[in-house]
């Protein structure tokens, strides 16, 4: 590619809106342009990246014997009535109508036209297992869209579903695509996890999480590497704290609180630690609002709260209304002690004696709190979030806590969809048969994000081999003014070119600095520099995006350098 012929425009200034390394360079590189709120186009540049992801996701899919199709993006709204989502998905559903006032939806996932798909096709148990798979635009009307394409409104998912006789075949076949997708992220050159996780709104039994690591990843991963222990901090358990509780030693004593709406203005007011003191959350129920009680130095994990018998899913905080209606304080002063709600403690909350709580009325707190003596002794259910340093379940080790951005998802989904469509072949014996289906989704548009946070610096993106737009960049010095230079760098051009090397030839009539820091900023991996100095000694100077600095090589040898660490 002559540069002179692909109207790349960089940008110098960091783009505002733009929070994360990614988003700003992809901006700042012309890999993408944004249209709306979650909406981007991707340019020449940024889609020769995605088309590389796509490749190497699909040679892996096609490897592991799954079968492309591709399914309509828009999609009847009967489908989703017969399997329930239509109600239950949300607003992350786009609905839509035609002319006809029939409703449709713009696909957010594609069970329903799958399992569609393989109640009219697949009759007999002998056609099985089968997976087929698509890489395809979603539309999911998140509600904060950001990050850019990390978090986007329209994305392109690779979606794989399998359809197997019985659970032991479902369950070779996730393993299948779990060896597919480990193979993918490893040929990406990228830092990964498994995690075990959570179902969703997808529903089904087993599922783990694929995250690529990185601080500014949206999720949290608890792992111990002691026990091999991986989970997203969303599904990770906590248990009862095995320790013997303190006896207590103060009264219960009901003090004034004026002003104090948080934890923390409570801890400045009385100086004592958050670990010691209790909060409590009132949130939406099935028929009356429920209080969940933790320790004041824990986060409420919504995703266990919302599984609780008569808690609202998808939870929901209780307005100001409803807490006073209920309890006749507000948020800032409630507690356990005579909580009139039903009404579950944290796991950790057991192991406190003498705690500080809020008096369900309005200005006052509760200290020398103690369970056994001013409230009842407490079931406790697991309702937060583990923190680092908490033990893994297994209890052999410590958990510690990383960041992931979550680029792949696989589910054991069981009968779910086919029970509820009605998916059924023809087993041995002649009886019908639900499917068990599991299905498998990688993020191929955010794994060009994942990739560019695990690897850029002060200057630019460095891609990882397998997904740079060019292999090579061939920097002329002076070329509009030395015929020498000009005839040695078109030679260098063809030549590569026919060696199968993606070459962006800077034949602009740029500055060498302004060149150099282009080709810094869109990070491809080899550089070289014809100048009329080097060319008198046969050489050429090469660097490579990560090298402190450059070297001058025999031009063979550069040549070879480069075609070796390119082409794999
Ligand atoms: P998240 O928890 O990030 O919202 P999800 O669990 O809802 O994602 P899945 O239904 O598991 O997503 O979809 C499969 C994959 O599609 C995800 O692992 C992720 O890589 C990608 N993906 C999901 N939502 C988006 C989005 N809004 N923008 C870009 N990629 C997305
Ligand atoms: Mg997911």
């Amino acid at each position: 590619m002559r540069f002179s012929q692909f109207p790349l425009t960089t940008l110098k200034e960091v783009p505002a809106d733009a929070e994360i390394v990614s988003h700003k360079l992809m901006l700042r590189a012309g890999l993408i342009r944004r249209l709306a709120s979650g909406l981007f186009t991707w340019m020449p540049l940024g889609l020769r990246v995605l088309r590389k992801v796509e490749a190497v996701v699909r040679e892996e899919m096609d490897r592991a014997g799954a079968l492309e199709l591709l399914m309509p993006a828009v999609q009847p709204a009967e489908l989703w009535q017969e399997s329930g989502r239509w109600d239950r998905y949300g607003p992350l559903l786009l609905r839509m109508h035609d002319r006809h006032e029939r409703a449709f939806c713009f696909g957010p996932t594609h069970e329903e036209v799958v399992t569609d798909i393989a109640r009219r096709e697949l009759k007999s148990y002998k056609q099985l297992p089968v997976n087929y798979y698509q890489i395809q635009t979603k539309f999911r009307d998140e509600i904060r869209p950001r990050f850019g394409i990390m978090r986007a409104r329209e994305f392109i998912m690779k979606d794989a579903y399998s359809f197997d006789i019985d659970r032991d075949g479902m369950r070779e076949s996730y393993d299948r695509m779990h060896a597919a997708y480990t193979a993918i992220f490893e040929r990406l050159g990228l830092r990964f996890r498994v995690v075990d996780a959570d179902s969703g709104e997808i529903g089904g039994s087993r599922s783990q999480e694929f995250h690529v690591l990185a601080d500014s990843g949206e999720d949290a991963i608890a792992y111990c590497d002691e026990d091999g222990y991986a989970s997203n901090v969303e599904t990770a358990a906590t248990s009862r704290p095995d320790v013997e509780r303190r006896a207590p030693v103060g009264e219960l004593e009901k003090f004034p609180t004026p002003g104090v709406k948080t934890i923390a203005d409570l801890c400045g007011l009385l100086d004592i630690t958050p670990d010691r003191t209790i909060k409590t959350l009132i949130v939406e129920g099935s028929d009356a609002p429920v209080a969940l009680v933790l320790r004041g130095d824990h986060e409420l994990n919504a995703v266990k709260a919302q599984k609780l018998d008569g808690v609202a899913s998808p939870l929901t905080m209780a307005d100001d209304a409803a807490i006073r209606g209920a309890i006749g304080a507000g948020a800032g002063s409630l507690g356990p002690v005579g909580m009139p709600l039903r009404t579950y403690f944290d796991h950790a909350t057991a192991a406190l004696s003498d705690f500080t709580c809020g008096a369900n009325e309005d200005g006052f707190h509760y200290k020398g709190v103690n369970f056994g003596r001013d409230i009842d002794e407490p079931e406790t259910v697991d309702l937060r979030n583990v923190v680092a340093g908490d033990p893994t379940p297994g209890g052999r080790g410590r958990l510690g806590i990383a960041r992931g951005i979550e680029v792949g998802h696989i589910f054991q989904l069981g009968a779910k969809y086919s029970e509820a469509m009605g998916a059924t072949v023809q087993d041995e014996s002649g009886r019908n048969r639900l499917m068990e289906m599991g299905c498998y989704g990688i993020g191929v548009t955010r794994i060009v994000g994942a990739a560019i946070e695990q690897n850029h610096d002060d200057k630019g993106i460095i891609w990882p081999q397998p997904l740079t737009p060019f292999d090579v960049v061939l920097v002329p010095i002076n070329m509009h003014r030395s015929e020498a230079v000009r005839e040695a760098a078109e030679a260098l051009y063809v030549e590569m070119t026919e060696m199968g090397l993606d070459v962006l030839f800077d034949d602009r009539d740029a500055r060498p600095g302004v060149k150099f820091a282009d080709a810094e900023l869109i990070g491809v991996p080899h550089r070289l520099v014809v100048s009329e100095r080097g060319l008198g000694n046969g050489e050429l100077e090469y660097r490579h995006r990560r090298d402190e600095d450059s070297r001058m090589m025999k031009r063979d040898d550069a040549l070879t350098l480069v075609r070796e660490t390119s082409i794999g």
